[in-house]
């Protein structure tokens, strides 16, 4: 007996919240062995250097706990980082604080800035661990959804979801699933929301650097905090994981303010008191010495995004030109599938390919994402011509 028959074993602050579709659905990709279009991890890794210096801590005896905030060595980098590609200022011991992957960065600010009943505003569709953690701080979610096949805000629907109980809005630019990239008038649009109801930001940017140079903003990713105004209301996350191609290695950062970094720090310490020692000088590394890495990763990305974009064309699907990200979206419905789910299931069997259904992605409004499916970019040339010729082998009709 695991528990008592009188109660459910799950919490129920856990209860209501699904599986994460990407464990499902990439356990499904190896159980089947499909072609793994879904889950976004590159298949190949970052910068050697960057290896060899997580090597080099691990044997110069890196191996006990960092302090909770971080390292200051990549509190330094992070500091030159913001400074280096956005313009932003920060002090390291009180502005910067180094967490288990922007995950836990999402993590600790929900469970330290949200009391349970306050409303927090996130773009719909919403990476899917903002809605579990929304859920586990006892906040209440407000989407504003981005419908196909643009994908962009209405500055009207961002200011309807507001009422007296938002606490947070949960910002995410570039747009994970949509490819989307909010251009400078539409994060002035979410300053504005933020000033007039004192609202807190929270940015998820993990996919700062990951931008194509035909995006719809022709400025590419602008940082939330960087408008006038934004800074002392804004925590900025972001990670290692995209960034360097390094996903596994779960070390991402919080910048922002003191408060709201010292909030941060207040929750991880609870979470899990520190990151992983050996990975953190070499992060810094990544961040100080190979600072254009990125950089060329988003380059080679836009031609593999182009790739599988022309592939997806050629099998009758209408994917979105991408403007960042790893990810495109295509709506299955003219293939006449009950939903993007039973699409996924039945393209794993029929063609021995695995993409994302979107549709819990779309939790406040699920008939906007209903047929959507999104469709990963990360992986190697051959793995995408792969995953197309498999599609282009099999019949996608329902
Ligand atoms: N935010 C978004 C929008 C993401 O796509 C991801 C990774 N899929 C994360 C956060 C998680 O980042 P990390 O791996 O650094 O925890």
């Amino acid at each position: 007996m695991v528990a008592p028959a009188d109660r459910p074993l799950l919490a129920s602050r856990l209860a209501g919240i699904p599986p994460t579709i990407f464990s499902e659905m990439s356990a499904l990709a190896v159980r089947t062995g499909a072609v793994n279009l879904g889950q976004g991890f590159p298949d190949v890794d970052g910068p050697a250097s960057v290896v060899e210096r997580a090597v080099g801590a691990l044997r110069e005896g890196a191996n006990q706990y960092a302090p909770g905030i971080g390292v200051p060595a990549l509190r330094q980098a992070i500091v030159r980082h913001q400074q280096r590609h956005h313009g932003i200022e920060l002090d390291p011991d009180t502005e910067v604080c180094v967490t288990t992957g922007a995950t836990e960065g999402i993590a600790a600010a929900l469970l330290a800035l949200v009391e349970p009943g306050d409303e927090v505003v996130v773009l719909e569709p919403s990476y899917d661990s903002y809605d579990a953690m929304i859920a586990m701080a006892g906040g209440v979610r407000r989407g504003v959804t981005l419908r196909a096949p643009d994908f962009r805000p209405d500055p009207d629907e961002l200011r309807a979801a507001i009422t007296p109980r938002t606490r947070m809005i949960l910002l995410n630019t570039p747009h994970n699933p949509t490819g989307t990239v909010l251009t400078r008038e539409e994060l002035q649009s979410v300053a504005d929301v933020a000033a007039e109801h004192d609202l807190l930001v929270v940015t998820d940017e993990v996919y700062e650097h990951l931008v194509f140079d035909d995006a719809l903003s022709s400025e590419g990713h602008v940082p939330l905090a960087s408008l006038p105004g934004m800074r002392e209301r804004t925590l900025t996350l972001s990670s290692v994981g995209k960034s360097w191609s390094f996903t596994g290695w779960k070390v991402g950062w919080a910048t922002g303010p003191a408060p709201l970094v010292a909030a941060v720090l207040a929750a991880k310490q609870w979470l899990t008191f520190t990151s992983g020692s050996p990975l953190q000088p070499a992060v810094a590394h990544a961040l100080d010495h190979e600072p254009d890495w990125p950089l060329e990763l988003a380059r080679d990305l836009q031609a593999r995004r182009d790739l599988l974009l022309d592939g997806l064309r050629s099998v009758g699907l209408a994917p979105r030109t991408s403007e960042g990200t790893y990810f495109t979206v295509t709506d299955v419905e003219h293939l006449g599938w009950e939903d993007g789910r039973a699409f996924s299931l039945g393209v794993a069997e029929r063609a021995g390919v695995v993409p994302i259904p979107l549709q819990g992605f779309y939790a406040g409004d699920p008939a906007a994402g209903r047929h959507l499916v999104r469709w990963a970019f990360c992986k190697t040339g051959e793995v995408i011509t792969e995953g197309i010729e498999r599609l282009a082998s099999a019949d996608l009709a329902r």
